[in-house]
């Protein structure tokens, strides 16, 4: 298991100030990645950081606002965002990106990084202006279709190693998709519903990390779910390519068995085997795997009631995720504190360069909740999260920017 240490530090000044405000001292004079508070209640975490969010604005505001979204992410200690751009417009242009940009200066509750579309329109026909958005944004991806033209995904590649700038990729091969919506597996054939195979994720992964080592672009994979995905990640990584990726809680902790005729449970890609899952789960714990992310996808109570078939992808993931990693993996052993901290705070800055300004999120990891998706900031309610216990309550968060915010208490 990998354990290196990480290099974040937490702010003296931010972290003497959550001490004091919870009348306890800090234990150790200087506070590596974090420090917990062995005599108390409470542990400070650095503020997460999730490389995946929809904050639906502009253009889906019934589904999420910057402000609300934000405002999710603070509650799940999340102190850095970055936002995807299937949005209306999409931000493909400088002009185009102003528009989210906007709103996130004026609404914000915390850092708020946008990417950049790699492709006009997120089409996939000819590539965006990248050039003309790169001082503005985190990186580069059309997340919620794949790029399908493997000369155009070089093309994009090149651009974005001139630009130094990580192409974060949502792959998925079109032509493999035959309308399925669900994993394509025991549940779906059960049912009668039609699937999706492992092989649309896995393919354009295998295209574009050789696409990686020919170009030299720093390229990160999202939201992997497949066993066949992590084993040629870690071929890649092996082989030396500039190569991450992330996953979401919700891949590590449930699989096609648990599935509901519930629109809570979809999502995309779907969720999968068992064999998947514990594949995931080794690539957390060999290097593999470098970051969770939420893939916080909200849509309205209407959208999300219509079952497993008509529903919309998505579910909402920034207020759940650090209580389900801390129930399922380091409560149980599986993972360090560290670790997860690693995957959720440390890495994601490190890849895409984003800074970490000392924020810090108070959490009381001896307390449990049941998720009741009616008390979420976020506009989307529907998680697979619903009705489960979850270890690690929040309590408020520490902001460099503005001292203090709490929210929780
Ligand atoms: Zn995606």
């Amino acid at each position: 298991m990998m354990q290196k240490q990480p290099q974040t530090t937490l702010d003296r000044s931010l972290y003497e100030a959550v001490c004091k405000r919870f009348g306890i001292c800090p234990v150790s004079q200087d506070s590596p990645l974090f420090s917990t508070f062995s005599h108390s209640r409470y542990t400070v975490l650095p503020g997460f950081c999730d490389l995946h969010v929809h904050f639906r604005e502009p253009g889906f505001l019934r589904k999420e606002t910057i402000r609300t979204g934000s405002e999710a992410a603070l509650r799940g200690g999340f102190t850095a965002v970055c936002t995807m751009p299937n949005l209306d417009p999409v931000p493909d242009s400088p002009e185009h990106l102003e528009s989210e940009l906007e709103p996130i200066r004026r609404t914000a509750v915390i850092p708020v990084y946008p990417y950049g579309a790699l492709t006009v329109g997120e089409r996939g026909e000819e590539p965006a202006d990248l050039a003309g958005m790169a001082p503005f944004v985190v990186g580069f991806s059309d997340d919620g279709k794949g790029v399908q033209d493997a000369e155009l995904m070089e093309r994009l590649m090149r651009e974005c190693k001139r630009l130094g700038k990580v192409l974060a990729a949502h792959c998925e091969d079109n032509a493999l998709l035959r309308g399925g919506y669900i994993h394509d597996g025991a549940y779906a054939r059960t049912h009668g519903h039609r699937g999706i195979c492992s092989e649309s994720e896995w393919g354009p992964i295998r295209r574009d990390v050789a696409l990686a080592a020919k170009t030299g672009c720093a390229y990160h994979v999202c939201h992997v779910s497949t066993k066949e995905s992590v084993a040629i990640l870690r071929e890649a990584k092996r082989a030396g390519v500039d190569v991450t990726c992330e996953t979401a809680p919700h891949y590590l902790i449930f699989t096609e068995k648990d599935l509901e005729e519930d629109g809570r449970w979809k999502m995309n890609p779907p969720l999968r085997s068992e064999a998947d899952r514990e594949a995931l789960i080794e690539g957390l714990l060999d290097g593999t795997i470098d970051c969770i992310a939420t893939d916080h996808a909200p849509h309205t109570p209407e959208e999300k009631s219509r079952g497993l078939e008509k529903s919309p992808f998505g579910v909402v993931g920034l207020e759940t995720a650090f209580p389900a990693m801390y129930t399922h993996f380091v409560r149980t052993g599986i993972l360090s504190l560290e670790r997860l901290v690693e995957l959720m705070a440390v890495a994601p800055r490190r890849r895409f360069g984003i800074p970490c300004d000392g924020s810090a999120a108070v959490w009381d990891l001896n307390a449990s909740r049941i998720v009741d998706p009616a008390e979420f900031r976020s506009k989307g309610r529907a998680t697979p999260f619903a009705g489960k216990e979850l270890w690690g309550v929040y309590k408020t968060t520490v902001l460099k920017s503005n001292s203090q915010r709490g929210t929780g208490e």
